[in-house]
């Protein structure tokens, strides 16, 4: 028998190779295979109406890559749909299949109590189409439908989150990244803007709501770790959307938005936060959020519907060999088969019933007529007889004249 040493008692040895092996080069084979495959980015985009959704993904992408229709346009809607909008854009010679999410409604009903439904059955849904891939047999091109980020708009209004904004985050945090933002942050002033952003922190920890953050990872160099500051430092980022070019304060000509105190920036780290979602979601950590998407997010929920699949089989097996229960499914099925059995007679003795007392109706039906038919012709008969009586009667009644003279007879026997 082997046994094998436990794992903290392995010593790695590390060794100095005598030449060039190659393996250096698998980072080089990585890139030339992911630029050939190309990367997908799945965004969800939740806020009321108004508050700059489209705007900001617009600029986040640099592209017109959302529009509304026509009911969008006038704010009507008559529940909370989920929307999806594709598009594949090119930078560099990389290409990206961004797929955006939008739940339209969300928060402009009477009653959005229930405003989070649709949208964490899309996430739902889309996890469950992924492992239902997963588990195939052909699973060489798995296309990733899950949920990569989930960016939250709160309201600008300078108090704290509402309830609203609450119930929905407490629904989806564990099933997806969620990225709360603050929406048109050019309404508030920038000391408005650092007590907004510590209610908000302050409610969701009360709340045990999980926002994404990058780890710092083991093996990050510095500028990693201070990126990954500079990202955290910002939570929830206050972000200004446009896609218009204005004139900045120095004369470039800058996306923002003028006003007559002046111009704000879209991509000026002063004016607002819009780099450091830019970097969170597209440039640094983009990857990452796919990562945890996969290894935490997917896991989780794999691993609970697994678990409650698993107790659903094993309850169900159980009941197959337990004793009692297996008696008693007998007993029932034996008397359904016996209740059945005495249906169908029941049946069958009511459809005799029913066709004799038919041929007896018939009969008596036929009797009937027959009894009819007999007496007619009696009463006819009588009828004529007593016609017949009668006139008989009547001849007897008249006078009654002298009889005639019998024939004579010639001598010779010949009447004259
Ligand atoms: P959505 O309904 O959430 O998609 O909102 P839109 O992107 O259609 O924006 C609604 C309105 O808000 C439009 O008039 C936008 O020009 C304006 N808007 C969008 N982003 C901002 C912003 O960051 N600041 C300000 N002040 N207005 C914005």
């Amino acid at each position: 028998m082997t046994t094998v040493a436990p794992l903290e008692d392995l010593k790695i040895i590390r060794k100095k190779l005598n030449g060039y092996v190659g393996f250096a080069n698998l980072p080089k084979q990585w890139h030339r295979k992911s630029v050939r495959r190309g990367f997908n980015l799945n965004v969800m985009v939740v806020g009321e109406p108004g508050l700059g959704k489209t705007t900001l993904i617009n600029t986040l992408f640099n592209k017109p890559v959302l529009t509304k229709n026509v009911d969008e346009e006038r704010e009507e809607f008559p529940a909370v749909t989920v929307q999806l909008t594709a598009s594949e854009i090119e930078e560099d010679g990389i290409k990206l299949r961004l797929n955006v999410v939008t739940a339209p409604g969300f928060g402009a009903l009477t009653n959005n109590a229930e405003s989070w439904k649709p949208i964490a059955d899309e996430i739902n849904t889309r996890f469950d189409t992924y492992l239902e891939s997963e588990s195939r047999l052909s699973r060489t091109t798995i296309e990733d439908p899950r949920i990569h980020a989930l960016l939250y708009f709160i309201e600008p209004s300078g108090h704290s989150l509402r309830a609203l904004d609450i119930a929905f985050m407490k629904q989806v945090h564990d099933k997806v990244n969620l990225i709360p933002v603050i929406a048109k942050a050019d309404t508030l002033t920038d000391d408005e803007i650092v007590e907004f952003k510590r209610r908000i922190l302050d409610d969701i920890k009360y709340q045990g709501i999980s926002v994404f953050k990058p780890l710092v990872h083991e093996t990050d160099d510095d500028d990693a770790a201070v990126l990954n500051n500079n990202v955290l430092s910002k939570l929830p980022f206050a972000v200004v959307g446009s896609t218009n070019y204005v004139q900045s304060a120095d004369g470039r000509s800058v996306r923002g938005r003028s006003y007559p105190w002046g111009t704000i920036e879209v991509e000026n780290e002063n004016h607002n936060d819009f780099v450091r979602l830019r970097e969170l979601l597209i440039r640094n950590y983009m990857e990452e959020l796919k990562e945890n998407t996969n290894n935490v997010l997917y896991e989780n929920y794999r691993s609970a519907k697994l678990l409650r699949m698993g107790i659903e089989q094993d309850e169900s097996v159980f009941k197959e060999f337990d004793p009692l229960a297996k008696q008693e499914e007998e007993k029932a099925l034996h008397e359904a088969k016996l209740a059945k059995m005495e249906q169908e007679m029941k049946a069958v003795f009511q459809q005799k019933v029913s066709e004799k007392e038919k041929k007896l109706q018939r009969s008596e039906a036929d009797l009937f007529s027959r009894h009819k038919e007999m007496k007619d012709k009696l009463s006819k008969q009588i009828k004529l007889l007593e016609d017949k009586k009668a006139q008989l009667e009547k001849q007897k009644l008249l006078p009654q004249d002298p009889p005639a003279p019998a024939p004579q007879k010639s001598r010779k026997g010949f009447l004259r």
